[in-house]
């Protein structure tokens, strides 16, 4: 139980969090999960890999047929990320809160997607962060990024 926050429960609620790789090349990193803990959220996992297509492919189910897919592939693979599990009451609601929506362009300032992200031209839209968008997806992204948690 954290000392600095005595009202502080453990629900179990979890999020997968990706800090994508223009946001790695972009040294943001550090920002975002500053972002993220400033909220008061907790860090469970860490991990910097270069996901390979068989995981974006499961990671992105719902978006493989769709036209803007191979852009995210390119996209996704060009370089390191940076995977995070991320836990606290309503964290899902939350994370998605502080990313914005997903056209950095007109993200609302003041999240990471708004203040941070730009249209840089590229054939997928680049936005920095992936925060799961549901519980259900939580878990089922989690189980794909740490087996080992699951
Ligand atoms: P998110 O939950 O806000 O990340 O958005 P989605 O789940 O709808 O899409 C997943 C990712 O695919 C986004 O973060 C973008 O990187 C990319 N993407 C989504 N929609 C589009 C689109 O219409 N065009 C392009 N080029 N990329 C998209
Ligand atoms: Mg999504």
């Amino acid at each position: 139980q954290p000392q600095d926050r005595p009202q502080a429960r453990s629900t179990g609620e979890r999020v997968l969090v990706l800090i994508k790789p223009d946001a790695v090349q972009r040294r943001l990193t550090g920002e975002i999960l500053r972002r993220i803990e400033a909220k008061g959220y907790e860090l469970v996992a860490l991990r910097v890999l270069t996901p390979d297509a068989a995981t974006l492919a499961a990671h992105y189910a719902e978006h493989v047929t769709k036209p803007f897919y191979p852009g995210v592939v390119d996209y996704m693979t060009s370089g390191p990320v940076v995977a995070a599990v991320v836990a606290g009451q309503r964290v899902v609601e939350g994370v998605r809160s502080l990313m914005g929506a997903t056209d950095p362009t007109t993200a609302a300032p003041g999240t990471i997607r708004g203040d941070l992200g730009r249209d840089w031209g590229t054939s997928a839209i680049q936005n920095l962060v992936h925060g799961s968008d549901s519980a259900e997806s939580a878990a089922r992204e989690i189980a794909i990024w740490f087996p080992e948690l699951t």
